[in-house]
Order: C-alpha cells, then sequence, then structure tokens
C-alpha cells in the first residue's frame, strides 16, 4: 500500500453567495453533497450503442469528490457538465463499462486516491489489471482492495466498507459511510446473506438488468426481483433505493415501471435513474434544478 504523504487537496468549504466565477451548477454543487449519474447504462450492447451513457458515478460527499466506476464517456460527460475535478476513484471491478476512463482520468490528477478491487491492479492468472502500471504510479493513495476490507479515504471521514459480489469476474460493492450511508452492491446476482453488507444505508444503488419475472440464461446479473428479495429481507431499510446499469431488456420493459414494481413491492421509493440525474444526498431526492435541466 502506497499511503498518502501528502493531504489530498480538498476544497473549502461552501460559502454562500461567494462571489467565485464558479457557473450555477457548480454553486449547486459545492452547497450541498450530491450525486450525479454520468451514466446508466449497463453491459456490452448498450454501451456500445450509447443507448444510454456509461460514465458510472459521481459523487461530492463532504468535500470529497470520487467518481465509482468511470466507464466510457465519464471523462467527456464529467467535462461536458463542467463538474470539478474528482480527489480520487473507486473500482469495483475490471469490466471495461466501469473501467476504462479510468487511466485518463489518473493521469490528470494530482495527489489522488484509487480504491480498487485487487485484480483491477494486479496481474493474476487469468486477469490482467485494467488500470496501468504507470497510471498506478501517479496515484497517491493507492489500495488494492477485497470484500470485507474497510477504507478510510485519506483526509476526510468518509469509509468504505468493501461488499462481497457474486458477479462472474472478481467484483466487490461498496458501503460509502459519511453524511449519509450509500451503498453500491455493483454488478452479479443476489445471493442469500448479501443484503447484510448494506444495513443501515439511507440509500443503495442497484445495477439491475433483468426484468421482473424475467430469469436469465446466465446467472451473472441483478433482476428486479432480485432487488425486491434483497430489500425485503434487510432489517434496517434505505429511504431510497434507486436502478440503473441498465440492458437493452430492462429498456425495453419501462425502467420506470420497474422501479414502480420494487417500490409496490418492498415498501421503499424506488427511481430509475437517468443520465447526468442529481441527487441531492442531503435531502435523499433528485435534483431537478441543478443537472436536470441537462437531462
Ligand atoms: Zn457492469
Ligand atoms: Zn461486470
Amino acid at each position: 500500500m502506497i499511503w498518502l504523504e501528502k493531504p489530498l487537496k480538498l476544497e473549502a468549504p461552501c460559502v454562500v453567495g461567494s462571489s467565485s466565477p464558479l457557473s450555477m451548477l457548480e454553486t449547486n454543487s459545492i452547497q450541498m453533497n450530491f450525486m450525479i449519474f454520468l451514466g446508466t447504462g449497463g453491459g456490452g450492447k448498450v454501451v456500445f450503442s450509447q443507448a444510454r451513457a456509461s460514465g458510472g458515478l459521481y459523487f461530492n460527499m463532504d468535500r470529497v469528490k470520487f467518481l465509482i466506476d468511470p466507464g466510457p464517456g465519464s471523462l467527456v460527460n464529467m467535462r461536458s457538465l463542467k463538474l470539478k475535478d474528482p480527489n480520487g476513484i473507486l473500482l469495483s471491478h475490471l469490466h471495461p463499462d466501469h473501467s476504462t476512463d479510468a487511466n485518463m482520468i489518473l493521469d490528470g490528477l494530482k495527489n489522488s486516491f484509487l480504491i480498487a478491487e485487487e485484480h483491477c491492479l494486479k496481474i493474476s492468472k487469468r486477469y490482467y489489471p485494467c488500470v496501468s502500471k504507470y497510471q498506478q504510479s501517479l496515484v497517491k493513495f493507492l489500495k488494492p482492495v477485497k470484500a470485507g476490507d474497510v477504507v478510510k479515504i485519506p483526509e476526510s471521514e468518509i469509509r468504505i466498507e468493501v461488499t462481497k459480489a457474486d458477479h462472474y469476474v472478481p467484483t466487490v460493492g461498496f458501503k460509502i459511510i459519511g453524511s449519509k450511508t450509500i451503498g453500491y452492491p455493483c454488478d452479479g446476482p443476489y445471493f442469500s446473506g448479501q443484503e447484510r453488507q448494506f444495513e443501515k444505508c439511507d440509500a443503495i444503488i442497484f445495477n439491475v438488468l433483468v426484468p421482473h419475472g424475467k430469469v436469465p440464461m446466465e446467472h451473472k446479473h441483478m433482476s428486479v426481483d432480485n432487488v425486491i428479495a434483497f430489500l425485503k429481507k434487510l432489517e434496517h431499510k434505505p429511504e431510497l433505493v434507486i436502478i440503473q446499469h441498465f440492458s437493452f431488456w430492462m429498456l425495453k420493459s419501462n425502467v420506470h415501471e420497474q422501479a414502480k414494481i420494487i417500490e409496490k413491492n418492498a415498501g421503499i421509493k424506488t427511481i430509475a435513474a437517468k443520465d447526468f440525474m442529481k441527487i441531492n444526498l442531503d435531502l435523499l431526492k433528485e435534483e431537478k434544478s441543478g443537472l436536470g435541466r441537462f437531462v
């Protein structure tokens, strides 16, 4: 592990009414904790078509900015939306729809952190790392992780619990614990006990590729019915559920209807993410006035 030599340069707390020449968008961004979906498509076909964008998640939480799973388009979308440079990246696994832009983004960052499932970083018998050796050398705080690890983002109060996922390549999920607790089980179907890793979340973001009532030919991805089973078994349920990372199967099945099915069966407010949707993490609801203008 490479520990930080210098503190990460995090932003000063926001001053409301500041005269800084930030765009309205950025001014809003600094004033609150938020996340933005830089893409909501998942799997090779949707990503190749760009029927939905595929840039992963951008977080601005407790003055730390980070990306989760920056797939193709992450950098371009981040620039188009005039978002501030992230301080670091979380990578759940080495699939390209989750990781392609990581190298280029790390190339431009200074004092960055990278918390990544270990096969993203190390050569092994079956897998080749998705982050190059050179880009890894640029990172100030580099942390390969596996399920069960707990990592603190340097110079912050944010703790990341690394969770187990049952995908067909080595994959982890994340429970991000800051002023709000956000769960991201990542790719892979539900397995018994998975939900125990996500107790007491304020919101959970599910990657859902299989519609209600359908069973995939291969046991690779989360279904709507999996999400319902997961949520029903939770003792301490989240206030908000968001589904994303949609396949064509989901897109053809009306993702908003699919979200309603989850909401009705699990009794938890559920929304289907849209590209560039902004969620106010303080209020745990969609921010219509900010980036919503661009959707
Ligand atoms: Zn995926
Ligand atoms: Zn995957």
